[in-house]
């Protein structure tokens, strides 16, 4: 559903560079989508004509190819392999810094990163729904991570509607897309001459109003409203329930973990790119003349063998109980600790595993086929 259509607004397709232009007035840098490396990543905008159009990719299990859009709309594209979630959770920093003094007694510095006000252009709703899933971890009372909150504090998310998904895409199934709904400043729904814009914050609705844009009209809104159903309607996959918890827990013996294990290579990639993984693994890296140590913080992967090593044993020492442990966290216990589950349907695990595993498939053996 398409929300918000009372505050709709509508911008021309040319006066797009505006709104950059807008934000970088207000002193943000821009981040949009650029080709790197054969994938579409966020990169920093040099100027506010920088937003390339015409960008696509073609995904399956295990396969991400650059494509051209033949309408050469902005935001065509599905999702690249990173979410909002290097913006905010660092994939390596220090958190503070121990140093020696003079007569040999230690401080311990408290590292923050700078204050940077970073404005992400093309966010989709399942890295809306992640980044609330990753606020939930990170900002937890009590346990708030001062690194995640500096960065998150200063960020400006302008969502855009998926109008094609991928073929790896099953947002609708998890509830997450493929329109946003909530935690934007604003966002777009890209129709051919121009974009309806809603706003979802008092920032948003400032910069929406500098930029003083006529109402949308009622049939634009309708245009909206029906890509975003059309995108949902042509997603292929999907999860078959929002509440696999008590299922997949029933299923910790199931013949398919040794099937998946027999392909899966623990590689990591698919916690590198799900925009809701959190781990990470800390470790002090002293300079090398003893004066100073970094305490140093690192993405992780519960694939890896030692993010099972726990007081001298290894509690998932083969890649079925890795493997397992990742699924049933994702879909089971998360429940647990964050109330919902923690895919959002991205379908980044999908494309972006080397060995083409669908978790979508993998569930749907689990749980239709159940236990021997
Ligand atoms: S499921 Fe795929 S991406 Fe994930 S660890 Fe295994 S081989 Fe790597
Ligand atoms: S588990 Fe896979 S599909 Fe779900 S949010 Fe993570 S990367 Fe996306």
């Amino acid at each position: 559903m398409f929300s918000h259509p009372d505050r709709a607004a509508f911008l021309p397709l040319a006066k797009l560079p505006s709104l950059v232009a807008e934000l970088m007035a207000r002193g943000y840098r821009c981040l949009g989508p650029a080709k790197e490396n054969g994938a579409i990543v966020m990169r920093e905008l040099e100027s506010p004509e920088g937003l390339q159009r015409g960008l696509q990719a073609e995904q399956a299990p295990g396969r991400y190819r650059l494509t051209s859009d033949p309408h050469d709309r902005y935001f065509a594209w599905a999702n690249g392999p990173q979410a909002i979630k290097p913006q905010t959770f660092a994939p390596q920093e220090s958190l503070w810094r121990a140093e020696r003094d003079e007569a040999g007694g230690l401080r311990f510095v408290p590292e923050l990163p700078a204050v940077v006000k970073r404005a992400v252009i093309g966010v989709r709703a399942c890295d809306l729904a992640a980044l609330a899933v990753q606020d939930a971890h990170f900002l937890r009372t009590g346990r708030r991570d001062a690194q995640y909150a500096q960065r998150r504090e200063a960020l400006f998310l302008v969502a855009v509607q998926c109008a094609e998904p991928a073929a790896t895409c099953f947002c609708a199934s998890t509830g997450d897309g493929p329109t946003p709904a909530f935690g934007y400043d604003l966002s777009l729904a890209e129709l051919k001459d121009g974009f309806v814009v809603v706003s979802g914050s008092d920032e948003g609705q400032a910069v929406a109003a500098a930029l003083d844009l006529p109402a949308a009209s009622a049939q634009q809104i309708e245009a909206a409203q029906r890509q975003g159903e059309a995108a949902a309607a042509a997603q292929t996959r999907s999860l078959p329930g929002r509440k696999l918890r008590d299922v997949l827990m029933s299923r910790l013996e199931h013949p398919r973990w040794d099937a998946v294990a027999a392909r899966c290579l623990a590689c990591g990639n698919c916690t590198a790119v799900c925009p809701t993984c959190f781990c990470h693994a800390e470790a002090d890296v002293p300079a090398l003349d003893g004066r100073t140590s970094d305490h140093l913080r690192t993405w992780d992967s519960c694939f890896g063998e030692a993010h099972g090593h726990l007081h001298g044993f290894n509690v998932r020492p083969d890649i079925r109980t890795r493997y397992r442990q990742w699924l049933t966290h994702k879909l089971a216990t998360w429940h647990d600790q964050f109330g919902r589950s923690g895919c959002v349907g991205c379908g980044r695990c999908i494309a972006w595993c080397p060995v083409g595993i669908d978790l979508t498939e993998e569930v749907a053996a689990l749980v239709e086929v159940g236990p021997p």
